[in-house]
């Protein structure tokens, strides 16, 4: 079956002509500013932050492009990728009519969203062990017409990689951090598991009439391959990251979707025309810039991921610490509510996630002398 987009766009935003900015009309950013008489936005000439920002952040896009080898033209930058999840309901969603899929356990957003904007969810939860349940999503009641399917990878809160993008590179990795060659012939188990991997992703991606959002906003911490690599494979695929994790800038409230040019330019036709302000462009540019820094600093999250997740095996009441590749762990815990009060009051706050899956917790990894703290006071525990 053919993907066509023009029938799954809610049709005010097909026909909308968007919202001609000043600073749309003039690329002002290509352009030497000191050159200009700059009198059509009507901002105070003085002043640090006294202009519009780009609108469409191409300094970021060409640093992102050039670092993910995609085209420009295929980034959407947005203010947190909680704007790239709205804007997904707000293009392809008719409110009070249509419906997305989820799997929960997961971002608590995409619910959130939804309901914002009153589109209905269908939950086809994770397996026990928290894989997905591709094949219950095939055969789901919703599946031939809902509008998205959000698939969260590495997952939140669960912390493992729900969909891979492609096993033939995790082999090569895999080989190749061992010391093998990367033309390594596979083995033959290994290679059935990677055409089975290949079967299921084109047959789910070719099967849904809908957006596949594949969340990546863990992806840094993981070795597997991510999904912007399949961008070229599949039309319907949506890709989002964040600079809220791995590159510590939260408070910049930066993130993107990557997609095909016809989806993206969907983006940026819908967003407020200033949606990413001046200090977080300027900020996130140099962020991206630093490749290094965000490098080692991701290196030194992995080992202390490492040392907590065993010294939190070390305890009794502590059932279960489960595999992650993401800057949380979440484990299964006697008398869950009891330990994460216990540990708020002595000022470690930690997240309590008992609602979504019974008794667990989800510690970030932090610091070392964080982790080490979290296990301090876990140790003291046992004594009361
Ligand atoms: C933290 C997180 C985000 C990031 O949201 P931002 O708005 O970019 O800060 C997105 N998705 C998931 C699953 C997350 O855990």
């Amino acid at each position: 079956m053919e993907f066509n987009l023009e029938n799954i766009v809610r049709k005010n935003i097909w026909n909308l002509k968007p919202y001609s900015s000043a600073r749309s009309e003039f690329d002002l950013y290509g352009s030497d500013k000191n050159e200009l008489t700059l009198l059509d936005a009507n901002e105070n000439p003085k002043g640090d932050l006294n202009r519009y920002p780009d609108p469409l952040q191409s300094a970021i896009k060409e640093e992102l492009a050039k670092q993910k080898d995609i085209s420009p033209d295929q980034i959407f930058v947005g203010n947190g990728s909680d704007e790239a999840i709205d804007l997904l309901y707000r293009i392809f969603c008719e409110p009070g009519k249509d419906t997305v899929i989820t799997c929960p356990p997961t971002y608590g957003m995409y619910e959130v969203s939804a309901a914002i904007n009153d589109v209905s969810v269908l939950k086809v939860p994770l397996n026990k062990d928290f894989s997905l349940d591709l094949d219950e999503i095939l055969k789901s009641s919703a599946f031939a017409k809902a509008k998205l399917l959000w698939i969260c990878s590495p997952n939140n809160p669960t912390g493992n990689v729900l969909l891979k993008a492609d096993f033939k590179h995790d082999w090569q990795a895999q080989n190749y951090t061992r010391g093998g060659m990367m033309d390594m012939p596979f083995a033959p188990e290994f290679e059935a598991e990677m055409l089975e991997n290949q079967r299921q992703l084109d047959k789910l991606f070719g099967s849904f009439n809908g957006i596949i959002v594949v969340d990546e906003a863990y992806q840094d911490f993981t070795e597997n391959m991510s999904f912007i690599k399949r961008l070229e494979d599949y039309p319907n695929l949506v890709v989002l990251q964040t600079m809220s994790k791995a590159h510590g800038m939260a408070g910049a409230r930066v993130g993107f979707a990557f997609s095909s040019p016809e989806i993206i330019e969907l983006f940026n036709r819908t967003k407020p025309p200033y949606n990413v302000n001046e200090l977080s462009q300027k900020a996130v540019l140099e962020a991206l810039q630093d490749e290094e820094k965000t490098k080692s600093e991701i290196q030194e999250i992995i080992n202390n991921r490492d040392f907590l997740v065993e010294h939190l095996n070390s305890f009794d009441f502590i059932k279960e610490v489960y595999p992650s590749e993401a800057n949380f762990v979440l484990a299964k815990v006697d008398n869950a509510t009891q330990v994460y009060n216990y540990l708020r009051d002595k000022g470690i706050i930690i997240r309590n996630r008992s609602s979504q899956i019974e008794d667990t917790l989800r510690f970030t990894v932090g610091t070392m002398m964080e982790c080490k703290a979290v296990i301090t006071a876990l140790r003291e525990i046992k004594e009361i």
